[in-house]
Formats: structure tokens, C-alpha cells, sequence
């Protein structure tokens, strides 16, 4: 295959691969909710095997943080807090080469070192290590197979998918889900936007698993992804129908709008440059 042909689809397999590994992972917040298996050990295990695995991250591991994002949402305590980063260039590049995912565990490890301890959240149980251990086989394992069939295209398209394109999406969709659009002004410390985000085959993949109804879920947390869609329904035939029309936009709308704001962003937000864990 000609150089440039390799390179086109090597380019197309990772935006494919990092798109919808991005997508798996968000079910990982439905096990975190309880919302894969009626038994919580067997929902944990799912999750475990079939998703922390390729995350590298335990079920529960997830679950204190994420449970800490609903309870702290709009604070600078949040562990999800990507929302608290300007959309600019400099993030978007930052976070496609790795510099965001670097500066992230550094903040990690200072604030480790700072402190003597992590917070209950951070801390990672060795009884949980496992679903990293099989997922850093697994795609060991995968690479090991394409490089010994000589399938340069597709291994640069793994790592580059996994290793740049899903963590981008990922950091992307929690910022664009909760980042305010500023004015003229600095953001205020302490808070967060909360959208809706409409149902096209875009929305409801790169914000699978109810991600696309984020507004909702944060209401009502302990509903499954798979009941949203009535639960708005309801909404709209309420009298409340209004409350929701402000929080409605797309992922588009919001990226570009956020992009422009961002721009003119230029008070001392105090929580502008704080750093997140890798977003899922
Ligand atoms: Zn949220
Ligand atoms: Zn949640």
C-alpha cells in the first residue's frame, strides 16, 4: 500500500478507534450507578471485565470519584472538574498529545506529596488493580499480534486512538457538559452548567449512555440511562416544559460557543487552570 493510503487509514482507525472507545467507556458510569446487572457484585463484574479492563480502571475506583462529582459538581473540590479548563487551542492540542494527561498526574503527585495522603477518591485499593493488569495485557497482547503480521497502519491507529483521540474526546464531552459560557468577565469560582444535548446519531454516541441528557441525570442520578428519554418526555408534557428549553443545545452549539467566550475570558478565574483525571 502506497505511504499516504497507509497513513489515511491509519489516520481514519485511530479517530475510529479512540471515537468508540471513548463510547464503551461510558457505560462505565452506568455500572458506576448500578445500572448493568440487578445484583451489584455482578454488576461490578461486567463492568470489570468488560470495560475497567480496557480503561484500566476498577468499577470502584470509578465510583468514588464519580460519586464525588455528583456531590461536589461546581465546586473546585469536584475530581471531574475538566469544566474549570478554558476551551482553547491550547487545550485542545495539550490534550491530543498527552501534555494535559502528564500534567494531570503531576498535579496528582504534588498534591501526594504535599499532603502526605490522598483523598479517598484517589486512592487506588491493590485488590482493584486487576481490571489494569488485563487491560495492559489485552492490548498488549493486541499490539504484539499487528506487529508480528507487519500491520504498522493499524498499530499506529491503536495507539494513537487510545493513547490521544480518546482522551481528547473524553475531556471534551465532561467540559462541554458543565463549562459555563462566560461573558466579558472572569467565571465564578463556583459553578457549573448543566445541559441537555438532543438525541441525533452524533449525540447519542460520542454522549452514549445517557451522557446526551447529562441536565437529567444529575436531577435524578439513580434512573437508568435507558429511562431518560421518558423522563424528558415527561418533562416536556409538564408544566416545567419551559424550565428545559434553556438548558437545551447540541455539542456543536456548545463547543462553539464556549470557544468564542473562552476567547474573551480574561479576568482571574481562579479555578481556570486547574487540572482533572483523565475523564470518563
Ligand atoms: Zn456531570
Ligand atoms: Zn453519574
Amino acid at each position: 500500500m502506497h505511504l499516504w493510503s497507509s497513513v489515511l487509514v491509519g489516520a481514519l482507525g485511530a479517530l475510529s478507534v479512540g471515537y468508540w472507545m471513548a463510547y464503551i467507556q461510558l457505560f462505565l458510569h452506568e455500572a458506576g450507578h448500578f445500572g448493568l446487572a440487578r445484583d451489584r457484585r455482578r454488576n461490578d463484574l461486567l463492568a470489570n471485565l468488560f470495560i475497567g479492563s480496557w480503561v484500566g480502571m476498577s468499577i470502584k475506583a470509578y465510583r468514588k470519584r464519580h460519586f464525588a462529582h455528583h456531590r461536589d459538581l461546581g465546586r473546585p473540590d469536584d475530581p471531574e472538574r475538566t469544566y474549570y479548563e478554558r476551551l482553547s487551542l491550547r487545550f485542545i492540542v495539550e490534550s491530543l498529545s498527552g501534555v494535559r494527561v502528564l500534567r494531570v498526574l503531576a498535579h496528582y503527585q504534588s498534591v501526594a506529596t504535599q499532603q502526605l495522603t490522598l483523598s479517598a477518591a484517589e486512592e487506588a485499593d491493590p485488590k482493584e488493580r486487576w481490571p489494569l493488569l488485563v487491560g495492559l495485557t489485552a492490548h498488549g497482547l493486541l499490539l504484539t499480534v499487528l506487529t508480528l503480521h507487519a500491520k504498522w497502519a493499524a498499530v499506529g491507529a491503536w495507539c494513537v486512538g487510545i493513547g490521544s483521540i480518546n482522551p481528547f474526546l473524553a475531556s471534551l464531552r465532561q467540559l462541554l457538559e458543565h463549562r459555563p459560557i462566560a461573558g466579558a468577565t472572569a467565571l465564578p469560582a463556583r459553578y457549573a452548567a448543566l445541559r441537555m444535548f438532543g438525541d441525533g446519531p452524533f449525540a447519542s454516541t460520542f454522549g452514549g449512555a445517557g451522557f446526551n441528557r447529562h441536565m437529567l441525570h444529575h436531577m435524578e442520578p439513580q434512573i437508568s440511562y435507558t429511562r431518560l428519554a421518558d423522563v424528558q418526555a415527561f418533562v416536556e408534557s409538564s408544566e416545567l416544559a419551559s424550565w428545559l428549553i434553556p438548558h437545551q443545545s447540541t455539542y456543536r452549539e456548545t463547543f462553539l460557543h464556549l470557544l468564542r467566550a473562552d476567547r474573551r475570558v480574561t479576568g482571574s478565574d481562579p479555578s481556570a487552570d486547574r487540572v482533572e483525571a483523565p475523564a470518563k
